[in-house]
């Protein structure tokens, strides 16, 4: 079994100025490629530390993938200190091909090439070169002694391309294998109870394996099986993913990795019913949640921000009285919304939220987090009372997935 490790280059990064958004996207297609990944390390633009990095990943793995340091400055000394470690000739070559490329880019842009610029499209001998069409530094592979050094730059639009045009076929040949992944989304139940239920499956897992991880408000669970090809990969899946569905039932919402407001937009036009949203607390958000599935505009037909007592009165026609006896932050009012916007908007669903985000704001009786989401339907309603734990926005994510969830489960007749 082929092993891999991951070193990100570069000082900003150990400031934390930049996130290392390279080393995940490397390790998930390393996972695709079967390629087993155990370390990953993160180092300045120093060659000493860097060297040693490089040194100590290529003693345990087969292959080493850097990325960052390959631009034109003193600074970026990644290819050269590969080099070093594994005792390759300092005395690096022009690869002809990227300096016409280079050229011909700085022509391009009415740009004036440096001298340093140079520096790029120099490589050690018998470097497999890769080429970057977005961007001037190319990357390259080195290789001794059946370990490879894959050298990548920093710039994320520059190495993914790169990532997936030259260095995944590089990897499947090496390979042996690849992993096939499932991820089932779940809702209204948390990882540890969700865990706790698989518990039986988890700890007879070989191929496929069964991870469960924690989002904002949900949990996923990624069946990953080890295989030869895509149909084997489902063949293996299927069992597993099925004894996963009937161990949790209804709180997976879906088994594809679609996220939920995805699944509703589905529902709604397979369903072919309208939505329409008045948002107090969640200010919005439910719907551009709802807007960010393409072809939105089939299903949902509007949305209100009433986030002042007089706006939830003149918009939504929610009563004055309710709003005295109840509060702005009540089943009632939450009720009265959602009846209110599906009469005035003439929808099939209308979704209301109000409640209380926080900081301020909060009561012994009404705390930070009370939200109540009301859905109202042809012929009935329903309000969920809800006690959230997190800051401002936190809340607000949360009583989105609820909404949303409501509306599922109301179209998918659950319970
Ligand atoms: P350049 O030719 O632009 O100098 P480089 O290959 O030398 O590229 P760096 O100088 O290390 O790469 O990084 C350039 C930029 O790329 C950084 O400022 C940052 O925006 C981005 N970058 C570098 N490494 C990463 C990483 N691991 N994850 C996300 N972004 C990164
Ligand atoms: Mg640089």
């Amino acid at each position: 079994m082929i092993t891999a490790e991951i070193i990100s280059v570069g000082t900003e990064l150990l400031m934390g100025q930049i996130l290392d958004t390279n080393a995940q996207y490397i390790s998930q297609r390393l996972t695709e490629a079967g390629i087993n990944l155990y370390f990953r390390a993160t180092v300045g633009d120093n060659h000493d530390r860097l060297f040693h990095a490089i040194q100590t990943a290529a003693s345990r793995a087969d292959i080493v993938i850097l990325t960052g340091g390959l631009g034109p400055t003193e600074d970026d000394l990644t290819k050269e200190t590969a080099a070093d470690v594994l005792g390759l000739d300092p005395d690096f070559v022009p690869d002809e091909e990227s300096l016409e490329r280079m050229l011909a880019r700085f022509a391009q842009n009415r740009r004036i090439m440096t001298e340093n610029n140079r520096k790029q499209v120099m490589f050690p001998k018998g470097a497999i070169i890769l080429p970057n069409e977005n961007g001037t530094a190319p990357g390259c592979i080195l290789e001794k002694d059946g370990k490879a050094i894959i050298l990548l730059p920093g710039p994320p639009r520059e190495m993914r391309p790169m990532f997936d045009a030259s260095v995944m076929p590089y990897l499947r040949k090496r390979g042996e294998g690849i992993f096939c992944s499932r991820v089932l989304r779940v809702y209204g139940l948390g990882e540890s109870a969700v865990e706790d239920k698989l518990r039986p499956l988890i700890d007879t897992q070989t191929n496929p394996t069964i991870a469960t991880y924690a989002l904002t408000g949900e949990t996923t669970i990624r069946v990953t099986a080890r295989c030869q090809n895509k149909e084997e990969g489902s063949r293996l899946l299927e069992p597993t993913i099925q004894a996963i569905e009937e161990l949790l039932g209804h709180v997976i919402y879906s088994s594809d990795g679609m996220p939920l407001e995805q699944v509703c937009a589905n529902l709604l036009l397979q369903s072919k019913k309208t939505i329409a949203v008045a948002e107090s607390c969640t200010g919005g958000l439910l719907a551009s949640t709802l807007i960010s599935v393409p072809g939105s505009s089939a299903f949902l037909m509007e949305g209100c921000v009433t986030y002042s007592n007089a706006a939830k009165m003149r918009r939504l026609g929610v009563q004055a009285d309710t709003l005295a006896t109840y509060g702005a932050v009540s089943k009632e009012t939450a009720l009265e919304m959602a009846r209110g916007m599906r009469k005035s908007a003439g929808v099939d669903f209308a979704l209301a939220t109000t409640g209380i985000a926080g900081p301020d704001g909060g009561t012994a009786q009404k705390p930070i987090g009370l939200v109540y989401v009301g859905l109202a339907y042809a012929g009935g309603e329903t309000v969920h009372e809800m006690h959230f734990v997190g800051d401002r926005n936190r809340i607000r994510e949360l009583a989105v997935l609820e909404g949303l969830d409501m509306l599922r489960r109301h179209i998918q007749e659950i319970e």
